[in-house]
């Protein structure tokens, strides 16, 4: 399977060249040239695989360069480990349509963790496979999920290096903890003196600096970012739609070929073009329902087919969905303007000038055969997580609230009560906060730092706090630098010497 640009870019890439380069030269993403299908033969082995099996059946499909043992080396380092249980992805059944597929058993307890376990094994194996043996130095600015995540995954990797780039004042106390207590011989994490936005400026300012990376390049570093772009932090976003199907399969809730929904609560765009790419690949889904927070620029999109980011940003209890400019979204717009590149350049270009793009009929009309979106507000999430508590004694965190939330407002919009699965992007417990304080109202809160909450919702509930944020307090803190935006440059600088 070769790779090319959502822009039209004429060169195509491997998959090892893809996941090393991450954005195509002319600033597209990388997309493969074409779908591989399952048929209805194929599928139906896949029927009792476990993750793993399941995982190298799809990606061997993708990662064609690869050879099969590798593949498999890679897939069991990070899903049979020892970072995720047994079964690295449950599906747990609320009610007779409502599911839940469980994403946050892996290492930091986010979704992120299923694509970040699995794609510095990937790299290193890309690395291995490339013309020069280079190293790659991994920058990343994280507004929380992304950086702890990426860290956990790339910790003690071969031949590569991370730097995690923080807002010393934009993150949560759990998220900041899980950072600096983080391990590895080959990782920094560092405090900026700023906001998210001053954060990821810096270091779009570091990957642009063509000098700088001439300067690296000397020194045998590659610069590259573990962002949802990347195609290798997509793939295997595929593999849990399919495992979901299969398990509902599986337990007898469905039968194999019939359609069901997905829910996915959406920021970057990344976790439900996943689904998608699954649908084209056969799965057989009736509707995407694409769930989006306060800044609902991908639902009014979906509406209107016109794309407007100029908008206040809104700061949401559902943060790792407070994002304007959905990168993703442009590997949908390739596929549903039947890869009409030019087009598809055309509105990013317009997007970088205004902010602003849209798409023609058929583009949105085709989208609308997917998908179906909506929103939550943050009253509406605080109240599904309360609700959905009192109900099904089941805890949801902010971000799997919204999801739940606009699935509610699908079934009474469409009348569908067809059999559905939510998916579930964060534990709970890593949002303890906000979490306790919908179900217990303020005073379960007031005067308690976050470890103390986190305690208590446990006891009050009786769930248990997974393993990954148990004694996080008493862990030895390990990074506590801090620099200027202006200072961020000579850190790379300083870590890479
Ligand atoms: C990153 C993240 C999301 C958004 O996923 P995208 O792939 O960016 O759409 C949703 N929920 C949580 C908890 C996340 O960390």
């Amino acid at each position: 399977m070769m790779y090319k640009s959502t822009r039209g870019y004429s060169a195509e890439y491997s998959f090892s060249d893809a996941v090393l380069t991450g954005i195509a030269p002319d600033g597209g993403l990388f997309v493969p040239v074409k779908f591989p299908r399952f048929d209805s033969l194929e599928f139906a082995e896949l029927c009792g695989m476990d993750y793993c099996s399941l995982a190298i059946e799809i990606f061997s499909k993708f990662v064609t360069d690869f050879t099969k043992a590798e593949l498999e080396r890679c897939v069991r380092n990070a899903y049979a480990g020892g970072s995720f249980p047994q079964d690295p992805a449950p599906v747990v059944s609320l009610s007779s349509s409502l599911n839940v597929l469980e994403l946050w058993h892996g290492p930091t307890s986010a979704f992120k963790d299923m694509a970040l376990q699995i794609l510095p094994e990937f790299l290193s194996v890309a690395i291995k496979k490339s013309e020069q043996h280079r190293k790659v130095a991994i920058l990343t600015a994280t507004s929380g999920d992304t950086g702890k995540a990426a860290l956990a995954g790339f910790q003690d990797a071969e031949d590569v290096k991370l730097l995690v780039f923080y807002p010393e004042n934009g993150v949560s106390e759990m998220q900041k903890r899980q950072m600096v207590t983080q391990e590895g011989r080959n990782l920094s994490v560092i405090a900026v003196r700023g906001n998210f936005d001053d954060t990821q400026t810096g270091v779009k300012n570091i990957f642009t600096d063509a000098a700088f990376a001439e300067t690296l390049k000397e020194r045998g570093y590659t610069l590259s970012s573990a962002n949802s772009i990347n195609i290798g932090r997509l793939l295997p976003q595929i593999v849990y739609y399919f495992y979901a199907y299969l398990s509902l399969v599986g337990k007898r809730r469905i039968s194999a070929g019939s359609k069901i929904n997905f829910v996915v609560p959406t920021g970057n765009f990344g976790n439900i073009l996943a689904c998608y790419y699954a649908e084209k690949m056969g799965l057989p889904v009736n509707r995407i329902i694409c769930a989006t927070n306060d800044n609902n620029v991908v639902s009014d999109f979906m509406a209107t087919g016109v794309y407007n980011s100029k908008r206040p940003f809104i700061q949401t209890i559902s943060p790792a969905m407070d994002i304007l400019v959905s990168s993703n979204l442009e590997r949908l717009l390739y596929e549903a303007s039947g890869n009409d590149a030019q087009s598809v350049a055309a509105d990013q270009e317009d997007l970088k000038a205004s902010g602003v793009y849209s798409v023609d009929k058929k583009t949105i009309n085709n989208i609308n055969q997917s998908f179906w979106s909506s929103y939550a507000s943050q009253e509406e999430c605080r109240a599904t997580i309360k609700n959905v508590y009192q109900e099904f004694h089941y805890l949801i965190d902010p971000h799997t609230a919204v999801g739940i939330d606009v699935y509610d407002k699908y079934v009474i919009s469409t009348g569908d009560t067809a059999p559905s699965v939510a998916v579930s992007t964060a534990s709970p417990f890593k949002f303890n906060k906000t979490v306790a304080e919908a179900i217990f109202g303020p005073e379960a809160i007031s005067g308690r730092n976050e470890f103390e909450i986190l305690e208590d919702l446990s006891a009050k509930t009786g769930q248990t706090i997974p393993a990954p944020l148990r004694d996080l307090d008493r862990k030895p803190i390990l990074h506590n630098k801090v620099c200027e935006v202006s200072g961020m440059k000579a850190a790379v600088d300083a870590f890479l010497q």
